[in-house]
This record gives structure tokens, C-alpha cells and sequence, in this order.
């Protein structure tokens, strides 16, 4: 997507902001020689940033203003290595809420509603976000914070809750719950805004029908505010983002060149007005695209799509680029197959190959028809024809990590 002059204007503003204050970014402007940006040109030419640029900032190298003007730190989680610290502003935590509020506004949450919110409050962006954005709106903030499931049920029924925030997973848990409870006619929510986890179609319905609630899909990341920086609408068409705050780009994790809108990629994401610590062009490593056209719910607010996966997921067969998320939702859609899979990359006789092999969920299923069917609908959705084995339920090997599912023979 183009970068408009009122964008430029503001990464422009951000370089200049960024120079002054000698943050590590700031350095590698100076270092490149680039003391401004006024066209799209040299906005292409600014240097990436990383996560691991954020780790090597620890603690406060990130920070761009006078320590004064920070009133909060966040952090990431620190599962593979040093943490990353996101220093704040007032205005920063102000700016966040606005784009909360819109989001919610966007889910068509108003004043009245209750919102009982699930995901945890600490050095994390997740709970403390989501009650920034209901606390501007104006609407009853129920901040429970995440587990004790009982508690959370008490509070629903009695609270009369019109909106839970979560997890998949844990929406999914509560659902549950609920049914087991039988106490769907005591539960008032109507729609559910769903954060922080990939997920896919079946389990997103099963959500949607077993609490009977409107979904929104609710997008974001720690370096960049923290949730809320774009959600789906109603008509779950991808996610609008607020490109007042944000400018994004899509491009091909091999090359770093943008790709054109419309094409699958990764998200890079500028922001246009934060000041406790600005980042440009941050490689987010999330797998989307930007969708093309108005949205039909007239909002003018660009969208992209539904996260596919990590960059670092991404399979290149016969010049297409392929996720393994996009294989799994194609397997979703058929009944009888259960959600086990494993793709296999090789080079044959001078071309690439992808084998996947799915299990049956039922001996009355015709392995070969099953196969061909599942072959063309990947050439259907994604462009290229794969060999498809269809095996027993329980063949497969079972493992925790997704990545595991996959096994390139080409690098091997
Ligand atoms: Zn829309």
C-alpha cells in the first residue's frame, strides 16, 4: 500500500525524533547517512528493524524520550531469550486506548455493554489493553484477569456480561464449561473479542455456536502498543487497521521488496506517532496480506487479512508461496479427515514435490477419491497440485509443535 503524504509526513517527524535521541535506531540513521524521508523512495530505503535489535536495547535502549516523560514499561515474554522492553509515554498509553475504543466500536460495542475481561494483567500488553479501550468507551470493565473458571462463570451470570475477551483457547474452555454447566440461558454475552492465538475456521464456529456470540478477531503485538491496533468486523472479512497510528507494508520475507497489495507476505509495521519508542519498519514476521477494495461495512479503515502463520513457516513450492496454516484449513473443510497431517518437501527428477498425507477419521471412506479430492482443492485455493495419501487414523505421528508437521527433503 502506498504511503500517503500525511504518513511520510509523520515518519518523517519519527526519523527526526528518533536522531535526536540517540536510540539505537537513531545510530543507524546517522550511520546511513539518512537525516529525512519526503517520498515513498527513500522511505524504502530506510533500514529494517528486529526483534533482536529490541533485545539488544535491553533494558531502555529503545526508549526515545527524556526518562521523565515515561510513565509505563511493557515487556514481552522472555521464552527465547533476553525480554524486550517497550518504554510508554502518557501519550503513547492515550493513543493506545484510542485505537482500543475504535476497535471495540468497530466490534459494535457500545456504553452499555459489560466486558468481562480474561486475558492477564502485568508487564504483558494483554489485560491492561483491553481495559484501557472499555474505559474510553465508556463501557463496564470486568477485569478478571485469566483462570479460575468458576469464578469467571459466577461473574458472567451475575454480572450479566455482554462481552467476554480471551484467548481461543480459553473462550473455547468457557464454552465448554458452560455447556457442561448447563447454564447457556443464564449467560447474557453476545459477542466475544478473540485475541493473541492463530486459529482456524472449526474452531472459531465451535465458539460462535456453542456460546451462541458474535466473534471479532482482535490484532497486535507487545513492540507495537500491544493489542488493538486492528480487528475484524462483521462482516469477517479480514481485520481493519489504524493507519493514522500505523503505516503497513507486506513484503517477501526472502527479498525484504514490498509485494503488491492483494499478495500473501509479511507484515512490517512503521508507527507514525509513538514517542516513549518509535519503531520503523519492524519486522513483525506475521504471514498476511493487505486486502484490496472497501470493506462492506463501509468502514474506511484498511484491512488485512486473517494472520496465516510466521514467515518462518513459509514453504516454497514451484515458485508459490505456501503456509502450512492455509493446508490446514483446506483439510478442515473435509469431515472425514481427522486433524493430523504431515507435509513432506522433496526434489524430484528436477522439480519441487509436495506430499501430504492425511488420516481418514472412518474405514468407509474411499482412500484414493479422498486423495484426489483433497489434491484438487489445494490446486484450487493455492495453485499447485500435490500428492495427497490418505492413511489409517493414528498412523501419524502426534506431536506438540506444529512446525514438526512439516519436512523439507530439500535441505537435507
Ligand atoms: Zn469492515
Amino acid at each position: 500500500m502506498q504511503i500517503s503524504k500525511e504518513q511520510l509526513e509523520l515518519v518523517n517527524n519519527q526519523v527526526k525524533r528518533l536522531i535526536q535521541s540517540d536510540n539505537f535506531y537513531g545510530k543507524r540513521l546517522e550511520e546511513a547517512g539518512i537525516s529525512q524521508v519526503t517520498s515513498q523512495e527513500e522511505f524504502l530505503k530506510l533500514p529494517f528493524s528486529q526483534k533482536q535489535d529490541l533485545r539488544d536495547a535491553y533494558p531502555l535502549g529503545l526508549m526515545a524520550v527524556p526518562e521523565e516523560e515515561v510513565v509505563r514499561i511493557h515487556s514481552s515474554s522472555g521464552t527465547t531469550g533476553t525480554p524486550v522492553i517497550i518504554p510508554y509515554t502518557a501519550k503513547d498509553v492515550d493513543d493506545w486506548g484510542e485505537m482500543f475504543k475504535r476497535c471495540y466500536e468497530t466490534a459494535g460495542i457500545t456504553n452499555k455493554d459489560r466486558v468481562q475481561i480474561t486475558p492477564g494483567y502485568g508487564l504483558w500488553t494483554a489485560g491492561i489493553g483491553f481495559q484501557n479501550g472499555v474505559e474510553k468507551l465508556g463501557a463496564m470493565a470486568i477485569p478478571m484477569g485469566p483462570g479460575n473458571t468458576k469464578k469467571q462463570l459466577q461473574f458472567m451470570e451475575d454480572m450479566k456480561s455482554t462481552v467476554i475477551c480471551a484467548t481461543s483457547s480459553y473462550a473455547l474452555l468457557l464454552a465448554e464449561e458452560i455447556a457442561k454447566e448447563g447454564i447457556q440461558d443464564k449467560i447474557h454475552l453476545k459477542k466475544g473479542v478473540i485475541g493473541s492465538e492463530r486459529w482456524g475456521e472449526k474452531m472459531r464456529n465451535r465458539i460462535k455456536g456453542e456460546l451462541g456470540i458474535e466473534i471479532y478477531d482482535i490484532y497486535g503485538l507487545t513492540e507495537i502498543y500491544g493489542p488493538g491496533i486492528g480487528i475484524s468486523c462483521k462482516y469477517e472479512c479480514g481485520m481493519h487497521y489504524w493507519d493514522d497510528y500505523l503505516y503497513l507494508e507486506i513484503i517477501n520475507p526472502e527479498t525484504g521488496e514490498n509485494v503488491p497489495d492483494g499478495e500473501w507476505g509479511e507484515i512490517v509495521i512503521t508507527t507514525l506517532v509513538k514517542e516513549g519508542a518509535p519503531l520503523i519498519r519492524f519486522r513483525t514476521h506475521d504471514i498476511s496480506r493487505i486486502i484490496p477494495g472497501e470493506c462492506a461495512c463501509g468502514c474506511k479503515y484498511p484491512r488485512i487479512d486473517t494472520v496465516m502463520g510466521r514467515s518462518d513457516d513459509m514453504m516454497k513450492i514451484k515458485g508459490v508461496n505456501v503456509f502450512p496454516k492455509q493446508i490446514e484449513e483446506i483439510l478442515g473443510t473435509f469431515e472425514d479427515l481427522s486433524s493430523e497431517y504431515q507435509i513432506r518437501i522433496s526434489h524430484l527428477d528436477g522439480r519441487d514435490t509436495m506430499r501430504i498425507y492425511v488420516e481418514a477419521t472412518t474405514g468407509h471412506v474411499d482412500f484414493a477419491d479422498m486423495a484426489t479430492k483433497v489434491s484438487q482443492a489445494v490446486k484450487a485455493k493455492i495453485g499447485f497440485t500435490p500428492i495427497v495419501k490418505v492413511v489409517e487414523l493414528g498412523v501419524l505421528p502426534r506431536s506438540e509443535k506444529k512446525s514438526k508437521r512439516v519436512i523439507d527433503e530439500r535441505f537435507q
